[in-house]
């Protein structure tokens, strides 16, 4: 194993039954990097996080962490630290406590898990708060504290699972950016868990798209956008027209194409399709329009205003639409 990866998974599979939630999947987590695990719900994300956590068994596989064999270790020696969805924080204990709570497991005397506790509360910016109760606390500060509960333990690696779905929108992004840059600081690495490509393409180093228990593609946000492997993929990430061209599943990014009144010349690299415009839709910065070639079907457009304000057109229209053979991604059929 590199010495660059802090975590790696080796047909790592999980059975609950007959129900096969992950499918001898590998994947490598390379040291203070930003992984999401993004795919659909029931893809097996959270399996896939709790038997790193230790709070699932494995039934088949391995997880190497920091050179170390982990798979069967209890959650408290892995030296991973999981943050809930719900941040599971105890109601009747201060916020103070909450953090302290696993150095009282562990019978340390209690000026020094409060010094450590101080400490973290002060990373999450959470130190005024230090004797309140999670009741009296916001969404946002409540998921401060889980996130300094989680890393006193002093994980090399943290799991989050859907951190900011229980936020609203506002405070979903402004946490996201916390996220990283409390990762970045830190220098461990995260494994983030969600069903969100916005979010995953914001934060990631990394994104590991799963489906049906299988990693789909991992690859950086660019690569797994501009380069979507599969039609899955390709539909799951959006932005992307999926479509059959003389029986060759293709992938064209809708801000990829351009709408005019006459073909374009193929000695250019281009591709041209007669088509109708069927709709348009105003959204502010950009336009969205959709039109309809025969062969290849329906067709998403996106064009920032200036370029649609410069030649509109109407629905009804009959135009061309074009673009790059160069930006078509080839998809396995
Ligand atoms: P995700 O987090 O991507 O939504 P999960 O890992 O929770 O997916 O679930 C993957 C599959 O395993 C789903 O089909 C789910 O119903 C099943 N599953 C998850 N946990 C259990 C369990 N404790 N017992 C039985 N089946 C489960
Ligand atoms: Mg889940």
């Amino acid at each position: 194993m590199s010495n660059n990866t802090e975590l790696e998974l080796v047909a790592l599979t999980k059975l609950y039954g007959d129900t096969k939630a992950v499918d001898s999947i590998g994947l490598k987590i390379p040291k203070a990097s930003y992984t999401c695990l993004l795919g659909p719900s029931g893809c097996g994300k959270s399996s896939t996080l709790r038997m790193i956590a230790g709070h699932e068994i494995a039934t088949e596989g391995d997880i190497i962490l920091g050179g170390k064999n982990i798979t069967n270790l209890a959650p408290a020696e892995r030296g991973t630290a999981m943050m809930f969805q719900n941040y599971a924080l105890f109601p009747h204990l201060s916020v103070l406590d909450n953090v302290a709570f696993s150095m009282k497991i562990k019978n340390v005397e209690k000026s020094e898990r409060h010094k450590k506790a101080k400490e973290m509360l002060e990373l999450v910016d959470m130190d005024q708060y230090a004797e309140r109760f999670p009741e009296q606390l916001s969404g946002g500060q409540q998921q401060r504290v889980a996130l300094a509960r989680a890393l006193i333990t002093r994980p090399s690696i943290l799991l989050l699972d859907e951190p900011l779905s229980a936020l609203d929108p506002f405070l979903r992004l402004k946490m996201r950016v916390e996220l990283k840059k409390l990762q970045r600081s830190l220098g461990i690495s995260f494994v983030h868990v969600t069903h969100s490509q916005d979010e995953a393409m914001a934060l990631a180093d990394q994104i590991v798209v799963m489906h049906d228990g299988k990693i789909e593609q991992a690859g950086s946000p660019i690569e797994v956008f501009n380069k979507p492997a599969t039609e899955f993929i390709a539909k799951f990430m959006g932005g992307h027209n999926v479509v059959s061209n003389q029986g060759q599943l293709q992938a064209i990014r809708s801000d990829k194409i351009t709408i005019s009144k006459k073909a374009k010349a193929s000695k250019d690299g281009l591709v041209s399709f007669a088509s109708r415009i069927e709709e348009i839709e105003y959204l502010g910065t950009n336009v969205q329009v959709s039109a309809k070639n025969d062969a290849l079907g329906d067709i998403i457009i996106n064009l920032s205003d200036q370029t649609f304000f410069k030649t509109p057109f109407e629905i009804g229209d009959s135009v061309f639409l074009s673009w790059k053979a160069e930006d078509v991604q080839m998809l396995p059929n």
